[in-house]
C-alpha cells in the first residue's frame, strides 16, 4: 500500500478527472481514496459540501440495514430489536435461510430486500426468487453466480418479476453494465469497488442509460466512506450504506445514524472530521 501511495501523481488537485485517469492503474479502493480527498479538498476551498459541489440537492438518505446470515432465533430476534429501521436486508446462503425469512416476515413490519451473494445455481435461483417473490420481498441481490454469466440473471430476474433483480458482484465498474442490461433490472454501486464517486457517477449515468436501477451500497467502512457515498445518495432507487453503523470504533465522525436515516453533516467537504 505504501508503496502504491508513493506513486500518485496529482499534478492540479482541481483537475479530479486527470488525476484518476493518470492514476487508474492504482488498486480501486486506493482511487476511492484519492477521489474522496480531492472532492473533499475542492468543496472545503469553495466552503460547500461535496454533493454541492456535484450540482446535486441535499440527500437525505434512508439505508437498509443488514442482518447476516444466522439461525432462525437469532435472525428473528435481530431484526425485532431493529423494528425502527424501515428497511431490513437480509442475507440468504440456502433454503433454510429462505424460512428464516419468512419467520422475519411475519414478525416484521420492515420492507425486506435480500442478498443471496451467489449463492444459488442457477437452476436453483429460478425456485428461490420466486419463493422470496411469494414472501413479499422488495429486491433481491445477486442470487447466482457472476462467473454463470448474465444469461443466468436474466432467467433469475424474469422468475423474479416484478421484483426487482440486482447485480453486484456482476457489476463492478461502469464497463461491467452494458452487458447486463435486459439481464438484471439494476447494478449494485460501491465507491470502494469502482473507484469512488466519480467512477460510481459513471455507473449510475450507464445504467440509466440502459433504463436500469442502481443501488448504492457499502464496504464494511467507516464514516469517511459512508459519507462521500452519502453524498450521491440522491441519485439511486435503493441505498445500503450500514457499514459505519457496524463498527465499533470509527475513527471518524460527521453523518449520524438514526434509525436507518442518514444525516448528513453541512460542514463543507465531506463533512467529516478524525474522531
Ligand atoms: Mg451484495
Amino acid at each position: 500500500m505504501g508503496a502504491a501511495l508513493k506513486s500518485v501523481e496529482v499534478r492540479d488537485p482541481w483537475d479530479i478527472e486527470g488525476t484518476l485517469a493518470r492514476n487508474d492503474a492504482l488498486p480501486p479502493s486506493a482511487l476511492t481514496a484519492i477521489d474522496n480527498a480531492l472532492h473533499d479538498l475542492a468543496a472545503r476551498r469553495l466552503g460547500v459540501p461535496v454533493y454541492r459541489l456535484l450540482g446535486l440537492g441535499r440527500p437525505e438518505p434512508v439505508s437498509a440495514y443488514t442482518l447476516g446470515i444466522a439461525d432462525r432465533e437469532t435472525t428473528v430476534a435481530g431484526a425485532k430489536r431493529l423494528r425502527e429501521h424501515p428497511i431490513l436486508k437480509v442475507k440468504v446462503g440456502g433454503w433454510e435461510d429462505i424460512e428464516t425469512l419468512r419467520a422475519v416476515r411475519e414478525g416484521s413490519e420492515a420492507e425486506l430486500w435480500v442478498d443471496a451473494n451467489e449463492a444459488f445455481s442457477p437452476e436453483e435461483a429460478v425456485e428461490v426468487v420466486a419463493e422470496l417473490r411469494e414472501i413479499g420481498v422488495a429486491m433481491i441481490e445477486q442470487p447466482v453466480p457472476a462467473s454463470a454469466g448474465p444469461e443466468a440473471l436474466r432467467v433469475a430476474k424474469e422468475a423474479a418479476l416484478p421484483v426487482p433483480v440486482i447485480s453486484d458482484e456482476s457489476s463492478i465498474a461502469a464497463r461491467d453494465v452494458p452487458r447486463l442490461a435486459g439481464c438484471v433490472s439494476g447494478v449494485n454501486v460501491k465507491l470502494a469497488k469502482c473507484g469512488g464517486i466519480r467512477r460510481a457517477l459513471e455507473m449510475v449515468h450507464t445504467a440509466r442509460a440502459h433504463g436500469m436501477l442502481v443501488m448504492l451500497g457499502c464496504m464494511v467502512e467507516t464514516s469517511l466512506g459512508i459519507s462521500a457515498a452519502a453524498q450521491i445518495s440522491g441519485l439511486f432507487d435503493f441505498v445500503d450504506l450500514d457499514g459505519a453503523m457496524l463498527l465499533a470504533d470509527d475513527p471518524f465522525q460527521g453523518p449520524v445514524y438514526e434509525n436507518g436515516r442518514i444525516l448528513l453533516s453541512e460542514e463543507p467537504g465531506l463533512g467529516v472530521e478524525p474522531r
